[in-house]
């Protein structure tokens, strides 16, 4: 048995955190079994369905590099098969048509509320012959449900869950306007795609019952479930808004990398031993539903900012570089000529080991692509004194010989410090102050290197003749 696995978000927002998860263990599961990964639209709801969400979807998976493995699935395209499926279920007796009014139902509805009882259709057309129809009532078509026994579903995260048949009444599968419910739709695609396992939030583990009592009605095989516990915020309700950010393309626009995000999203909720840092292949080799936790995990954006941290240490400096130059323009619409990308690039193993997203990133290379005169903080401005700027005249002529690379620019900063009875820091401070409008950034004889001889001596020349 292949296995097959599907993501099945509503396109009706943004993408969320819990879903990306959703979506990366669906992802690893079909990995590791050797089986595919498929994606489907639940676009049912026309009214809050839209093509920008679906558009989000799409970009948030690609951007985490889980795409599925066949074209998407939408079920707005899908309707003339969930009837047929429907009329086949009457035709075996497993469905039945159901013409009570709507004043019937209200007054169920409110004989349940008196008695403070859950409403449940009470099944009065379930053995009525169709032929003792009302005139003007479009009938919806409703399961047949079992009224006696159990439905048990082994959930493979949850253990074996079940409910008493009497508990759950004739659900409807096609409304009266011949639409599909989503329940009835979500089994009839499950069947179609081929599922093999429903990994989904436990949020759906009570439909479940109602699905698996749709397979039954059509002698359909019933794929094995994995619900997984929701992902909480630090007081432990659901996450949302109000915890922090938790749409996906807002992490990515933060300047979060994607496998950093996922290496978070599946120590949330999934574990091996110790393990905390794992790349795409150590996931695909270890993930199983068996490490899936039953408790409810909580969103830490600290941790969060640690893995990513330590994910951009890992990152190729030419791809961050690129990412940089972007943010760049995009967040500080500063125009960033080759010259200034390779000196980010130069400088990068040392930016990286600094910065935690890659918006720190821009932000801390923002110095090398300016023009002098550069902004200064107050504290920079504070180094240039008339005793630093002479410092930085002599040094001047000493960086107009010296090799231009860190090794050699370190070693002339400590003969020209020991020469002139000052600390090092002394000398760097103003340095740094000149080069990079700032008192923090990384050392200066690789800021020196980074920047090049030319831009170098420019810049020192600006501050000491101003
Ligand atoms: N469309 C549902 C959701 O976005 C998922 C349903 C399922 O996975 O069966 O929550």
């Amino acid at each position: 048995m292949t296995v097959r696995v599907r993501f099945a978000p509503s396109p009706t927002g943004m993408m969320h955190i819990g879903s990306a998860r959703t979506a990366l263990f669906n992802f690893l599961f079909a990995r590791h079994h050797g089986g595919h990964f498929l994606l489907r639209i639940e676009d049912t709801d026309r009214e809050r369905s839209t093509a920008e969400a679906t558009r989000v979807i799409l970009d948030a998976l690609d951007w985490l590099d889980l795409t599925p493995d066949e074209p998407p699935v939408f079920q707005s395209t899908r309707y003339a098969r969930y009837r047929e499926v429907a009329e086949a279920m009457l035709a075996a007796g497993a469905a039945y048509r159901c013409f009570c009014t709507r004043e019937e139902l209200a007054e169920m509805r409110s004989r349940a509320e008196a008695e403070k009882k859950p409403f449940r259709y009470d099944g009065r057309w379930r053995d009525r012959s169709p032929a003792d129809a009302p005139t003007g009532v479009a009938p919806v078509i409703r399961l047949k449900a079992p009224r006696t026994g159990e439905t048990v579903i082994s959930d493979l995260v949850q253990g074996p869950v079940k409910i008493e048949n009497s508990e759950l009444d004739d659900m409807i599968i096609v409304r009266s306007d011949g639409t599909p419910t989503y329940l009835h739709a979500v089994v009839v695609d499950d069947h179609d795609m081929s599922i093999t396992h429903v990994i989904r939030g436990d949020d759906h583990l009570t439909n479940t019952f109602r699905q698996a009592q749709i397979y039954e009605a059509m002698s359909w095989p019933l794929p094995k479930f994995a619900h997984i516990p929701l992902i909480h915020g630090a007081d432990g309700a659901k996450l949302s808004k109000r915890h922090g950010s938790v749409s996906v393309l807002q992490f990515q626009e933060d300047g979060y990398l994607p496998e950093a995000l996922c290496n978070y999203l599946l120590r949330l909720g999934w574990g091996y031993g110790n393990a905390e840092i794992l790349d795409r292949n150590e996931q695909v080799s270890l993930f199983d539903i068996s490490g899936v936790g039953r408790a409810p995990s909580r969103m830490d954006y600290a941790k969060l900012l640690h893995f990513n941290a330590f994910w951009l240490r890992k990152a190729e400096d030419e791809r961050l570089t690129a990412e940089t130059v972007r943010r760049i323009k995009r967040d500080h619409s500063l125009e960033v000529t080759p010259d200034a990308a390779s000196r980010i690039n130069a400088l990068m193993p040392s930016l990286k080991e600094r910065a935690r997203t890659l918006n720190e990133l821009a932000e801390a290379a923002l110095f090398l692509t300016r023009e002098p005169p550069l902004p200064m903080t107050a504290k920079a401005a504070a180094q240039i004194n008339p005793e630093s700027r002479e410092d930085i005249a002599n040094l001047i002529e000493i960086l107009r010989t010296t090799e231009f690379e860190a090794q050699s620019l370190h070693a002339r900063l400590v003969i020209f410090a020991e020469e002139s009875g000052k600390k090092l820091s002394a000398i760097a401070q103003p340095l740094r102050a000149a080069l990079t409008g700032s008192t923090t950034s990384p050392p200066i004889d690789l800021v020196m290197a980074a920047l090049g001889r030319k831009v170098t001596i420019s810049r020192l020349k600006n501050v000491i003749d101003k």
